[in-house]
């Protein structure tokens, strides 16, 4: 079966959902979009309850139950937002969010309350204006990472403008965009799209959103070599999902599987407190030790930073085990050596 998912029936047709829930799922994506791309859903495994792509694209009754830490802007967008489409959170750097509308959506989205096939889909051209003076007018913004909502989803022409406009701005040096698209929409990424993206003077990033190996079949890989060919860099982004990927053989095929399509393993995410996700949430302690046994058997260019947005706006800190414990540093396995080491009366002999 092929084509894309947009509504519950699609699902039931595919046997992704008993016809039985097709009401309460319905009053559910009323509320939080529903989409899957083609390549998405040619993942899923009907048979597979378990299927770690269905789990993050097929809509689950557990998302009406919002927990009451649950918040509709989780990392607190709004409150470092300047004017309309700008999120100035960080000094030498801005998001700019082109639109609110992405080929698939995610269960465990961040932005769930923003995002989705809604009235103001992409950012009005007034509005547009607006943000891009706001960072004309900020010389200490060195970055512009386009976010949304997902920039890729934008047709090349528009997604042209911005980048153009954003070339004429001296002091804006790297430009980044956060995206799925290369995984979960693979044909997006054409002659019209990398034209558009080879064209911009400024050094190009693009941050890949990827959760489990299998996203990162045949045709992502293609997908990205040609954005790669074009010199563009590129670095993940994942975030960490109960019953998705959080087990260390999961994340050490992921990580392995970005860097050898050379895609630099950059952030592993708690999953944020968005509305209805408290399933998809792994306990900070399980996390951290999910993390620190991927750093004592992966390679170092395996390891992304594992991080946490604080609620409220307050950024993202890294929560990586801590290895420090008074004067000693704990190896991966918890056992203590005294640092500096005691003297021995030996020479030191490095070999
Ligand atoms: C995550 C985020 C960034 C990017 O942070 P990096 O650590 O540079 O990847 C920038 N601005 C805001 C508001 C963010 O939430
Ligand atoms: S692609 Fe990003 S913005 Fe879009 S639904 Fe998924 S997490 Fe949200």
């Amino acid at each position: 079966m092929s084509g894309a998912v947009h509504r519950v029936s699609d699902l039931v047709a595919r046997g992704l959902v008993k016809s039985a829930s097709v009401a309460s799922l319905d009053e559910l994506v009323a509320r939080y979009a529903l989409a899957i791309t083609p390549a998405m859903a040619d993942l899923i495994d009907p048979d597979d309850p378990q299927d770690p792509i269905a789990r993050q694209f097929v809509p689950d009754l557990r998302e009406a139950d919002t927990k009451p830490e649950e918040l509709d802007d989780p990392i607190g967008d709004g409150a470092h937002s300047p004017i309309e489409g700008i999120v100035h959170r960080y000094q030498d750097r801005v998001l700019l969010k082109l639109l609110h509308v992405c080929p698939v959506y995610c269960r465990f989205c961040f932005r769930r309350e923003m995002v989705g096939p809604g009235a103001e889909q992409v950012l009005s051209a007034s509005a547009l204006d607006g943000a891009l003076d706001y960072i004309r007018n900020h010389s200490e913004i060195w970055e512009v990472i386009l976010t949304g909502g997902d920039p890729l989803a934008l047709s090349p022409r528009r997604l042209a403008d911005v980048l153009q406009q954003l070339d004429a701005i001296d002091h804006v040096k790297i430009v980044r965009i956060h995206t799925r698209v290369p995984a979960v929409d693979p044909a997006r990424i054409n002659d019209a799209m990398m034209d558009v993206l080879a064209a911009t003077k400024k050094t190009l990033y693009v941050a890949l959103h990827a959760n489990h190996p299998r996203e990162l079949g045949e045709a992502a890989a293609h997908a990205l070599a040609r954005l790669l060919r074009a010199g563009i860099v590129l670095v993940s982004q994942t975030v960490l999902l109960k019953g998705v990927n959080d087990d260390v053989a999961t994340l050490t095929a992921l990580m392995r599987r970005f860097v050898e399509l050379r895609v630099k393993p950059y952030y592993l995410h708690q999953a944020d407190l968005a509305p209805g996700t408290s399933h998809f949430r792994v306990d900070l302690d399980v996390a951290r030790a999910l993390v620190s046994q991927l750093r004592g058997t992966v390679s170092g260019l395996c390891q992304p930073a594992f991080v946490l947005d604080i609620p409220g706006g307050h950024g993202k800190v890294s929560i990586a085990p801590d290895h420090l414990a008074g004067a000693h540093v704990l190896d991966h396995k918890g056992r203590p050596h005294e640092y500096p080491a005691p003297a021995t009366g030996k020479p030191d002999f490095r070999g």
